[in-house]
């Protein structure tokens, strides 16, 4: 569906129309990764919808009109075809905007652009790609001469300061091949700040999640990363006051009160103590309920102050560039910043502000074997405990040190940048056969987020951030074991356009799409109810329970034991009865609600710690099906208090 960000007042001359585009990547199959709901909006989207409203709004085009609209192809199908067709209206000039676009998404943002330059339609490609690709290797690299012959105009860097420049280009038909910023960082300072559209945010399973970057650039120097190749080792900062003003707004507009501010590194923008403070006044005066996380480095807990001020201003999860708890690899890496020996105090100074902590590990480093990498997930679980890790395998992301010196080196690589989304095997790794190092990096996912774990972490979780893990525990078990990707690629529930597949692969018949969807979304509803049920169990585990219903249930086993029976409904009330001297906000049931427990949602949910009873009579009863027939009754109060705990526990998550 067509998204009209907004237009200029009208004049009576030309328009032009700014299409915004974040492209996806495809799967292993050639089919666009779409959703129907996705988990992370795209901040590079809001960055350059808010520059464009502003070159509209100061009227920086003159008398031309300026349209935007925008699409994620991550969560929606882009209509090339209207949008080129929209094209030949008459006094209407379009230009197709593919931002933000990152290695693994250039091989399908550059078959959106050969789509919209067949149709003659103005193309611009930017993002860390093309940016870290040209500002890393000499000369231009075979995939961006090929765009450029296209007629498609490559923009290198940052373009708050020019995007009005670049636009006016657009206007007048005259945009150059390539326009590089790179050397004129822009002051971000007092450029407009990301706004979040409301009609974009309900394409995402939490509609008041938003992003922001505060500030951009990393003084530090890994290897492996392009963000300093790209955005630069010197901070470049937002405006406090404006991003404050942004984030009320926003909540005004659009109830928007979570965010991921998604600075490389938080914890190195000179303002971090203005904001903090700026949103404690937001929370404690204006009664405005922001959390966020944040991105830091291993060093942050050092800094004065840093994190008990993060913590009063909403911060509920901290983004820890961990990388490595093998001092050998972080020190061939270049990441020197960080001390292994440090990170137990590191985890335990976050712990201690009652902040999730969530590291990124990064599987395929120099000194990694198999057995390397399984003891040292087992060591984040058991001696760090961090709530949460992502995954990613070492990836020679174009634009990094490490893509450059194997270009140099002529070392191989594997030639699909369409794989270049750390999830996939890339580099051929000394220590490991083909194909093992993608066994031991699926195998990490599974065994950190085994049940077991996410128990343990949701009984220590402080009862403030407990449904924050709880949703991320669905969203990484979802895209990892059922979508069968990276987390921060995926949301839920796939969409495949049988036609929108990579160039090379057969496009399907409709009725054979159609047996092939059917099975696979058979398959991912089965696979659903099973991770359903065993976070049901999880939530039934690990609920923070009141005082007052510990100590009832407490009474109940008690009087049980001593009776050696079930309670009659009596008994049930004595219990509750002799509870209520400790604890008078406790409501007492009438005897007919307790002898009704079975269909008693307040009983059930006091009394179940685990739906374990009823799996097994669910297993007894599928394998001796004859059993079951001759006792209807037990089936239907079993299916009922199945039924019963079930909506007790989506009310509870949707609740908390
Ligand atoms: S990996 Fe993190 S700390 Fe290292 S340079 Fe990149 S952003 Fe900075």
């Amino acid at each position: 569906m067509t998204r009209s960000l907004f237009r200029s007042a009208r004049t009576t001359g030309k328009t032009l129309r700014v299409v915004l585009i974040k492209p996806s990547k495809y799967d292993d199959e050639g089919y666009v990764i779409r959703h129907f709901r996705g988990v992370l909006p795209s901040n590079t989207l809001a960055c350059l919808a808010s520059l464009t409203r502003d070159v509209a709004g100061r009227r920086l085009l003159g008398d031309i009109d300026i349209e935007v609209e925008l699409f994620d192809d991550t969560v929606e199908k882009i209509p090339v075809r209207r949008i080129i067709r929209s094209h030949r209206l008459p006094r209407t000039r379009t230009v197709i905007a593919l931002a933000g676009v990152q290695s693994n998404q250039f091989p399908r943002a550059a078959d959106l652009a050969r789509k919209f330059r067949a149709g003659g339609l103005q193309v611009l490609i930017g993002g860390f790609h093309v940016s870290g690709t040209l500002a890393m290797l000499e000369g231009v690299s075979p995939e961006i001469q090929e765009l450029l012959d296209l007629g498609v105009t490559v923009v290198k860097g940052e373009v708050e300061e020019t995007w009005g420049d670049l636009l006016r280009d657009a206007a007048e038909d005259r945009l150059r091949p390539l326009y590089d910023f790179m050397d004129h960082k822009p002051d971000l300072h007092d450029r407009p700040i990301p706004m979040i559209h409301g009609d974009y945010l309900r394409k995402f399973i939490v509609s008041n999640f938003g992003t922001i970057d505060c500030s951009r650039g990393c003084p530090f120097n890994c290897s492996f990363c392009s963000i300093i190749s790209v955005q630069g080792r010197k901070m470049r900062e937002r405006s406090p006051e404006a991003l404050i003003r942004t984030l009320r707004e926003n909540y005004a507009r659009n109830r928007v009160n979570f965010y991921f501010f998604t600075d490389d590194n938080f914890a190195r923008n000179r303002h971090w103590r203005e904001i903090f403070l700026a949103l404690i006044r937001l929370r404690e005066e204006e009664r405005i309920p922001i959390e966020f996380m944040i991105q830091v480095d291993t060093q942050s807990y050092r800094i004065p102050d840093f994190i008990p001020l993060a913590a009063r201003a909403g911060c509920t999860q901290v983004f820890i560039g961990m990388e490595s708890i093998n001092p050998r690899n972080l020190e061939a890496v270049g990441k020197t910043q960080n001390h292994v020996q440090d990170y137990a105090r590191l985890i335990a100074a976050w712990h201690g502000a009652r902040v999730a902590t969530h590291v990124a590990y990064i599987f395929g480093f120099p000194f990694d074997t198999p057995e390397s990498l399984r003891s040292d997930v087992a060591r984040l679980q058991s001696e760090l405990q961090v709530e949460q890790a992502s995954f990613f395998m070492l990836t020679p992301i174009p634009g990094s040190q490490d893509h450059a010196r194997m270009v140099h080196s002529g070392e191989p690589m594997h030639p699909d940048l369409n794989d270049y989304d750390s999830f996939h095997e890339t580099i051929r790794h000394p220590n490991f056969r083909p194909g093992e190092l993608a066994a031991s990096y699926r195998e990490a996912w599974k065994n950190f987020y085994s049940f077991d774990y996410m128990r343990d972490v949701l009984r220590r979780a402080n009862p403030e951030n407990y449904r924050n893990i709880f949703f991320n525990f669905i969203w990484y078990r979802n895209s990892t074991l059922i979508e069968g990707g990276h987390p921060m690629l995926h949301g839920f529930f796939r969409l495949k356009d049988r036609v929108d597949r990579r160039p090379g692969c057969v496009v399907e018949s409709r009725l054979r799409h159609f047996l092939r969807r059917s099975r696979e979304i058979r398959a991912t509803l089965r696979s659903w109810l099973a991770l359903a049920l065993e976070m049901e169990e999880l939530w039934l585990q690990t609920r923070k329970r009141s005082e007052a219903e510990l100590r009832l249930v407490a009474e109940i086993q008690s009087l049980r034991s001593q009776l050696n029976r079930n309670l009659r409904a009596a008994e049930l009330q004595l219990a509750h009865i002799r509870t209520r001297l400790q604890f008078p906000e406790l409501r007492v049931p009438s005897r007919l609600a307790l002898a009704l427990r079975n269909l008693n949602f307040g009983m059930a949910k006091r009394l179940a710690y685990s739906r374990s009873d009823l799996r097994q009579f669910w297993q007894r009863a599928t394998a001796r099906p004859i059993r079951l027939l001759a006792r209807p009754h037990r089936v239907v109060l079993n299916f009922l208090k199945d039924a019963q705990l079930f909506f007790l526990f989506l009310r509870d998550l949707a609740r908390a």
